[in-house]
């Protein structure tokens, strides 16, 4: 079994490494942005509480996100394990965590805020599919059109100027402290600005599988 968290600044392409680390070990890939933009997009009443923080950028309450965060784990869908991502962000949901689940590794991904920002906003998202682009580095063969499903490119509603950096506020007041508390319990792998995922994938098979359930 193995069990996953993945951290890192907003533009780092966390998401993206989440899902070929699920795809290298066969893991569930967990995202609790995406469980929230599922609530918000269709309507469900805890969507409506959290659609204001979310395109404020502000982190959602603490009970709100542990109550979605556990009905997830409950469900025990996995086999291989999960890579958890966008969870815990702050001291609160870390206590949480720590005290009810078991983790293998932290992954962390470093990345300067302005490489962090500049990246941002040049990601786009298909309003069909929801595959990711990047105009730096993962253009779309034409201009603003999903190269998957021909749908049409947009930018995320909370990838405006302001709400980012008030998510990158958050995530330097909030989710770097919890680093070291982390770092102390010896639960983290640091990977740097242009680490692939190969080399991280390398680093957790440092790390002996716990065989057990
Ligand atoms: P990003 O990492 O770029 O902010 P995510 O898709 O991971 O994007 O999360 C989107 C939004 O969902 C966050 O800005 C926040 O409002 C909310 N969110 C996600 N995870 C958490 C969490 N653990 N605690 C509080 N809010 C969260
Ligand atoms: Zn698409």
């Amino acid at each position: 079994m193995r069990k996953y968290v993945i951290m890192g600044p907003q533009g780092s392409g966390k998401g993206t490494q989440a899902g070929l680390l699920a795809r290298g070990f066969d893991l569930v890939h967990i995202s609790v942005g995406d469980i929230f933009r599922w609530h918000v997009q269709n309507r469900t009443k805890l969507g409506t509480r959290i659609q204001r923080y979310m395109n404020e950028g502000r982190l959602v309450p603490d009970e709100m996100v542990s109550d979605v965060v556990k009905w997830r784990l409950d469900n025990h869908d996995w086999r291989h394990g999960f890579v958890l991502d966008g969870f815990p962000r702050n001291a609160a949901q870390t206590e949480f965590f720590l005290e009810n689940y078991d983790i293998d590794a932290v992954i962390a991904i470093e990345l300067p805020e302005a490489v962090a920002i500049e990246r941002i906003q040049s990601r786009r998202l298909c309003s069909s599919c929801g595959l990711d682009y990047n105009l730096i580095q993962l253009r779309p063969h034409i201009p603003n059109i999903c190269d998957n499903c021909g749908g049409r490119l947009v930018t995320r509603e909370d990838d405006t100027p302001q709400a980012i950096r008030t998510r990158l506020l958050e995530y330097r007041e909030k989710t770097q402290p919890i680093l070291d508390l982390l770092r102390e319990k010896e639960l983290i792998v640091t990977a740097g600005l242009y680490c692939m995922v190969p080399r991280v994938l390398d680093a957790l098979r440092l790390f002996p599988e716990d065989t057990g359930e």
